[in-house]
Formats: C-alpha cells, sequence, structure tokens
C-alpha cells in the first residue's frame, strides 16, 4: 500500500480508471470519492467505484494523504481554493489535467506550505467520459508526465511515482512549458484536426449519408472517434494551451500549404518524400509499444 487515504476529486474517466487500478493493486488503504453533480455522485455509489462517496470536496480531502484533483482544468483552480484550507499537513496534491502551466498557475497559490503539491498528466484516456467509463488497465504500459517544481520534497515524489507505476504506467518528469509544448504537438493540434475534419464533413452534409459511414475504413473513421471527445475537456484545453497549440497550428498550415502546393504542381516527389518520412514516424511509435499495428489501432473498448 502506498497511500492510506486517497481523495479523488471528480469521478469521471481518470478518477475512475485510478479507482479501479489502485483496486486492483492495492495502492490504496481507503479510496474516497467526490463528485460536483448528485447524478454522478449516485452512480459512484451505486457502482462501488469508491470506498465513501462523500458530497463535498472538503469532506473527501479531510484525513487524505493524496488528494487528486480530477475535474476539467477550468474548474482546477476553484477547487483548489475549496480545499486548500482542509489539507492535512505533509499530503500531497496532484491533478490529472491535460495542460500544466495554466493548472500550476490556478492551483499552487492555494496550497498551504505544508503541503506538497506535484502536478501530474497520465498520457491515457479514451473518448469517454463519466463515472462509468473507467478501467483498471487504461494507464497499463502508458506514460504518465510528472511535474516537480525544483523544491518538490523527493520522498513525496517517489510516492506519487510509485502510484502510477503500480497501476501500470511508465514516469517521465518534465517541465511544465515543455510538456505543453509536447501535448500540443502530439495530443492537441491532432485532436483540434480531427474536430475541424468532421466538421467539414459535416458541413459537405455527408457524415450522415450512409456511403461516408459505411466507407470510412480507420481514416475518418479515427477522426469521429477523436472528434467524439468530451467538449468541455477539449474547449479548456484550448483555452489554457493557446500559445503551444498556436505555434504548432501555425507551423502545421505552412506544411499544408506546401502539401497543397505540391499536388497541384503535380510535384509527386515531394509527396513520396514527405509520406515516406512520416510512415517512418509510425514505425517509430509501434516500435516504442505506444500502439499497435491492429486495424483498430489496439482500442478495441472494454466490453465491445
Ligand atoms: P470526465 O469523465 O468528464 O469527469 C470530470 C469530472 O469532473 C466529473 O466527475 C465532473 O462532475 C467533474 N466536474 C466537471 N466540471 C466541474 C466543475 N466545474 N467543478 C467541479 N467538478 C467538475 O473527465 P475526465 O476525462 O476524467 O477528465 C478529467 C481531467 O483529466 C481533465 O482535467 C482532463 O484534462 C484530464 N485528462 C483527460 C483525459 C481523457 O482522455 N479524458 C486524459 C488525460 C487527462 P459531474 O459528473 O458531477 O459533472
Amino acid at each position: 500500500m502506498i497511500y492510506d487515504r486517497v481523495a479523488l476529486i471528480g469521478l469521471g474517466l481518470i478518477a475512475g480508471s485510478m479507482a479501479h487500478a489502485m483496486r486492483c493493486a492495492g495502492l490504496a488503504g481507503e479510496i474516497v470519492g467526490t463528485a460536483r453533480s448528485a447524478d454522478t455522485r449516485g452512480v459512484a455509489r451505486d457502482i462501488g467505484l469508491c470506498d465513501r462517496v462523500v458530497e463535498t470536496a472538503v469532506e473527501a480531502v479531510q484525513g487524505a494523504d493524496l488528494v487528486v484533483l480530477a475535474v476539467p482544468i477550468g474548474a482546477m483552480g476553484a477547487v483548489a481554493e475549496e480545499i486548500g484550507p482542509h489539507l492535512k499537513a505533509g499530503a500531497t496534491v496532484t491533478d490529472v489535467g491535460s495542460v500544466k502551466r495554466a493548472v500550476i498557475e490556478a492551483v499552487a497559490p492555494h496550497i498551504p506550505h505544508s503541503v506538497h503539491f506535484i502536478p501530474g498528466h497520465p498520457l491515457a484516456g479514451t473518448e469517454h467520459s463519466g463515472p462509468r467509463s473507467g478501467f483498471a488497465s487504461l494507464f497499463e504500459n502508458r506514460w504518465c508526465l510528472l511535474v516537480p517544481g525544483a523544491a518538490t520534497d523527493p520522498e513525496a515524489l517517489a510516492r506519487l511515482r510509485a502510484l502510477w507505476e503500480g497501476m501500470g504506467a511508465h514516469v517521465d518528469e518534465m517541465d511544465a512549458d515543455h510538456h505543453d509544448l509536447v501535448l500540443a504537438v502530439t495530443s492537441h493540434a491532432p485532436h483540434l484536426i480531427a474536430y475541424t475534419m468532421v466538421g467539414v464533413a459535416d458541413d459537405l452534409r455527408r457524415v450522415t449519408d450512409t456511403e461516408v459511414i459505411k466507407y470510412s475504413a480507420a481514416g475518418f473513421r479515427d477522426f469521429t472517434r477523436i472528434a467524439a471527445s468530451d467538449p468541455t475537456m477539449w474547449r479548456d484545453v484550448f483555452l489554457s494551451n493557446k500559445d503551444a497549440t498556436l505555434e504548432i497550428l501555425g507551423r502545421f498550415t505552412e506544411e499544408l500549404f506546401a502539401l497543397q502546393r505540391a499536388i497541384r504542381t503535380g510535384d509527386g516527389e515531394h509527396l513520396f518524400e514527405y509520406f515516406t518520412r512520416t510512415r517512418t514516424i509510425r514505425r517509430g511509435i509501434i516500435e516504442a509499444g505506444q500502439d499497435t499495428d491492429a486495424p483498430d489501432f489496439g482500442r478495441a473498448k472494454p466490453g465491445s
């Protein structure tokens, strides 16, 4: 056991998956959870997601050794302000937000000096959300990035690292700004492109045509899966990782124009070289074990 009591604030995909994974591996003595709505708290109670589901975040953090903020990025600051005065001295607060600089700026001012704040981000997810969407193996063989500060207590950091490793993740440490740039390339810009592509297809009024759906195969179908991701979460991601996302989208637009020109001028050599380079990147991802070559990209849903 790594922590005697873990408090989960927010009971959606990520917190729910943590609850399942911590239980499976026996990492927490007691898991206490809370969510904003009575509906979510009711579902969490019905399915036995936590050992205890309480009404408020203040109640949830009482006596907790680890507090996990698993709410949308835009809500992190308000939750931290609410729980700040009620945190146990020596406890660790972490978060799972997909953007780090903005979360640190919103949360850190509310965390007392006697409490360790170690931001984190598991690079794992699905397009599903809510208390029923979590599953124990979500973090297996996925990366979790921790963002300690210069003054972070090494022992508190080692414990949090052990928790994520216990849930099956590989852990790396990263600076907040670098994290936000890396994620803009690997996750945030690709999501925006998927949203756009599905939007374009819809504008053409063809997305509902049975032919488009029937013959979409992995390409368009994968775009629609990504574009089905939670609107609140992704609105917050773009609003809080503005600079890095805009920088990557600027570069993306330049490359897209270059490809557009190559198509118009019949520059097959440019296209071939470009696609050969990108194919090598894809092979590297598979070799690193972060995806599979299966037609569904290895993402078959549990129970499907
Ligand atoms: P989720 O399934 O939608 O769950 C979000 C939880 O936060 C719910 O319990 C919700 O309560 C609560 N919540 C929503 N708005 C709130 C507010 N204004 N104040 C307090 N609580 C609020 O979300 P998730 O996918 O687990 O994402 C949670 C965090 O993980 C986000 O910061 C996201 O950036 C990060 N993350 C997500 C993924 C992913 O792929 N989904 C991956 C890595 C990290 P109610 O149900 O009662 O509304």
